[in-house]
């Protein structure tokens, strides 16, 4: 199959200070140093985004962003869009977080937007999904996960598939300690690449990185990444702390 694991820190709204930042910075950039099998990328705050750039430049771990908007330039007070990430160095950009989707009134439509954007400029859409604890205990969590997946990926061709990552984060899971079992976690894994297939082919769908993310510590990280259609994971709160992201990476090489 060859996916090679992906770990991905999105900060949120973390440091506030300057200081803070290029501290979590060069200590992460010390303490991965060691890792050459996984794929690794840290999304900072946009106003950080040139300093990771800058301090990550000599090391494997990527850099993204956690939002951007479609439009390429214009009257658009205070967004950023996808050229002026890429130019500023940026690999990878979150795309559809359900704090987005909760608090900023992002759609199935805009995050489908979102993903054409960073596609045309050479950007991988970390694109994400998951069900509420409503929708999972009404039990209709691959209903509302395979909408969100089709409408996202709407008239996309294969090509431009291969190029995504869908990060699968359950919203009770997201900051609560609260995590998925391997086993549920799997499950809507392999719902997701079977969807995939179902939309495209088996080889496609295989080739796709399905990032599992709610919760995700050191120790429960080898437990979900050992799964066979979990990729990887998009970290919330642990990657503010180098030590327990570098421990997260750390149980992905030991499974590659
Ligand atoms: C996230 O923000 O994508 C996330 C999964 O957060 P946490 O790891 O804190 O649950």
């Amino acid at each position: 199959m060859g996916r090679k694991k992906l770990i991905a820190g999105n900060w949120k709204l973390n440091p506030a200070d300057a200081n803070a930042t290029l501290d979590l910075l060069r200590q992460l950039k010390a303490r991965l140093a060691p890792f050459t099998k996984t794929q690794m990328a840290v999304m900072p705050p946009f106003t950080a985004l040139h300093l990771a750039v800058e301090v990550l430049k000599s090391s494997r771990v990527a850099v993204g962003a956690q939002d951007l908007f479609w439009e390429d330039n214009g009257a658009y007070t205070g967004e950023i869009s996808a050229p002026m990430l890429k130019s500023a160095g940026c690999q990878y950009v979150v795309i559809g977080h359900s704090e987005r989707r909760q608090y900023f009134g992002e759609t199935d439509e805009t995050v489908h937007r979102k993903i054409a954007a960073a596609l045309k400029h050479g950007l991988t859409p970390i694109i994400c999904v998951g069900e509420t604890l409503s929708e999972r205990e009404a039990g209709v969590m691959k209903e509302v996960v395979r909408e969100q997946v089709a409408q996202a990926l709407r008239g996309m061709d294969e090509k431009e598939i291969r190029r995504i990552v869908i990060a699968y984060e359950p919203v009770w899971a997201i900051g609560t300690g609260k995590t998925a079992t391997p086993t549920q976690a799997q499950e809507m894994h392999r719902f997701i690449r079977d969807l995939l297939a179902e939309m495209h082919n088996l080889a496609l769908a295989d080739s796709v990185l399905i990032l599992y993310g709610g919760s995700v510590k050191a120790d429960n990280a080898a437990d979900l990444l050992g799964q066979g259609d979990i990729d990887g994971a998009l970290v919330g709160g642990a990657s503010l702390q180098a030590a327990s992201f570098a421990e997260i990476v750390k149980a992905a090489e030991l499974i590659a």
